[in-house]
């Protein structure tokens, strides 16, 4: 297998492909990217390549619906060739490293690539192993630790709490930045909610390692109060640095203090960090995002690099929706740059939402721009908990992603997006 792959990668390096358009990642960004670019006129499949390693596209947002009891996980997955647009290529393989001065691309099994125009959607890892003894207990199916970070831990933690007899459930959150930084809160509430119906005694937890329970001031009132009503307990500045049986082990960030909380059920959330490929091509800024442009999208170094979504450096919360208000800008630059030799223009403001379940039943969705500024679509309805959009979220998110975002025709909170011609 080592010979084959060396004599693959040999080849490969010796004839180097071409695109038009290369996007590494099919997750969200990167397909809805390359929907966007065909749909529009902008390019002709065969002009783009993706590489993707995965063999499933995930619906990641319906994580938190498997976990919570209101979704199956089937729903959550998909091939990735069934959601690609057609006759686009595919390479399986995963990127070690970019020559952004060669406009090359290096594969894992050392094949070369070039292309004229670059995507990276590469989203971010989730790092379970950074919480010692994390994995084990999470891949115990007989032990009560889940996290909805994993769609078979996710599935887990809706059977434990559907079997759960009634004790102490911790739930924990990483330091930022995480994909959905609601989504850590969503769990708790919706768990909550489950065991209050069925009258089990439960005393509810949540250690956070950041210093407030959400970013925008606004929302951070509302769950607070929330908090207050329902008996949830909130720890702040407390990372999690491991877990015992039975047992989650936290540091305290100010005084770096260890404590020992004992747990009968623990949900927790790994820190999350972008791929290496990205620092070791030089394309990262500090933090290891791929360092763009906040209103273009356009790599502040190479002109012809952009990304999106999870991997960026776009100082917004990491969402899916978030994604979709950023495609149309990068398609409609990348365009410009490309075919008319123009520059770019500045069209993103950093709008993300995030959907927060509070109950069973309700929903606060939370919308906001970069500086934390609210952006809110649903004034009246976004001042507490709705119904109305409880069913957005459920009902209809996932399927304007899987019936009309892989086709490129979502443009999320603008809707329906028609031909916008090449
Ligand atoms: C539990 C949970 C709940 C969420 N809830 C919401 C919500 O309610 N609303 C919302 O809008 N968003 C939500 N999100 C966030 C949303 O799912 C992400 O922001 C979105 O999927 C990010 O898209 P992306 O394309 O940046 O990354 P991903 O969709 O993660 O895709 C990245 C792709 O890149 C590939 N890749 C990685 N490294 C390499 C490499 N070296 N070479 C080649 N390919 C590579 C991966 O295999 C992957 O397919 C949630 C996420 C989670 C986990």
């Amino acid at each position: 297998m080592i010979v084959l792959n060396s004599l693959r990668g040999y080849y490969f390096s010796a004839i180097k492909i071409h695109s038009q358009i290369a996007i590494i990642g099919g997750g969200t960004g990167g397909l809805n990217v390359a929907a966007q670019l065909i749909a529009d006129g902008h390019a002709i499949p065969q002009q783009i390549r993706i590489f993707e390693p995965q063999k499933m596209h995930a619906y990641q947002p319906g994580w938190t619906m498997v976990g919570g009891g209101l979704c199956n996980v089937k729903k959550t997955l998909k091939p990735i060739e069934k959601v690609l647009p057609k006759n686009v290529s595919i390479s399986d393989s995963a990127i070690a490293k970019i020559n952004p001065k060669e406009n090359e691309i290096v594969t894992q099994n050392g094949e070369i690539y070039t292309y004229d125009q670059l995507v990276i959607a590469t989203g971010i890892k989730t790092e379970f192993d950074q919480i010692k003894g994390a994995r084990q207990y999470l891949d115990d199916l007989n032990s009560p630790v889940a996290s909805i970070y994993n769609y078979k831990y996710a599935e887990k933690m809706n059977r434990l709490v559907e079997e759960f007899e009634g004790g102490n459930i911790v739930y924990t959150e990483p330091p930022l930045p995480i994909k959905c930084a609601g989504a850590p809160q969503k769990i708790i509430y919706l768990s909550h909610d489950r065991l209050n119906k069925r009258g089990i005694k439960t005393n509810h937890h949540f250690y956070k390692t950041a210093g407030v329970i959400f970013g925008v001031p606004k929302y951070a009132e509302i769950l607070t109060e929330l908090c207050k009503k329902k008996e949830i307990n909130c720890h702040f500045k407390q990372k999690l640095i491991e877990v015992q049986d039975h047992k989650a082990i936290f540091e305290n960030q100010d005084t770096k203090e260890l404590k020992s909380v004992t747990f009968d059920l623990l949900h927790l959330v790994p820190p999350q960090l972008p791929d290496k490929f990205i620092t070791i091509s030089g394309l990262a800024d500090a933090a290891g995002f791929v360092n763009v442009n906040h209103n273009t999208l356009q790599h502040v170094t190479y002109k012809n690099i952009w990304s999106l979504g999870d991997c960026s450096s776009l100082p917004t919360s990491k969402t899916a929706a978030a994604i979709f208000a950023q495609t149309p800008v990068l398609v409609k630059n990348l365009i410009r740059v490309w075919k008319k030799n123009l520059e770019p223009i500045p069209g993103y403001q950093g709008y993300t939402s995030c959907p927060i379940f509070t109950s069973q039943s309700k929903l606060l969705l939370a919308e906001f721009k970069y500086n934390s500024q609210l952006d809110e679509t649903f004034p009246i309805f976004q001042s507490n908990e709705s119904r109305l959009m409880f069913h957005l979220k459920k009902d209809f998110f996932p399927i304007a992603y899987w019936q009309l975002m892989i086709k490129g025709w979502w443009g999320g909170r603008d809707g329906i997006r028609f031909f916008k011609g090449a």
